[in-house]
Formats: structure tokens, C-alpha cells, sequence
């Protein structure tokens, strides 16, 4: 049987998805998980540290 019971998922902290943690990146502020999927969208913070961030020149 095949145990698909994963130990490696977490819980994105940007999307709030649960993904693979080896195929994710760390926040880069907090370091907190997020996901690959998040990360190809370009999104390199958590959800708190997005609303911390104040948007800046654009
Ligand atoms: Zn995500
Ligand atoms: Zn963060």
C-alpha cells in the first residue's frame, strides 16, 4: 500500500494551502513557509509581512 500520509506538508502562510515543504520557500522576512506555487506568482512574503509592507515606488 502506498501511505500518502506526507509528514513533509505545510500550510503556506501567503495562500494558505497545504503544500509540500521541500518544494516550497522560506519568507524572506520571517522565514516562514511558502509555498512553490506562491513563489512562482512572485510572491516572496508571508500574508502578515505582505501587509506589513508598505507599497512602495511603482
Ligand atoms: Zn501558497
Ligand atoms: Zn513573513
Amino acid at each position: 500500500m502506498t501511505t500518502l500520509n506526507e509528514r513533509d506538508a505545510m500550510i503556506c502562510r501567503a495562500c494558505g494551502n497545504e503544500e509540500r515543504a521541500s518544494e516550497g520557500y522560506p519568507c524572506v522576512k520571517c522565514g516562514t513557509f511558502i509555498c512553490v506555487i506562491c513563489n512562482l506568482r512572485g510572491v516572496v512574503t508571508c500574508r502578515a509581512c505582505a501587509k506589513d509592507e508598505v507599497p512602495a515606488s511603482k
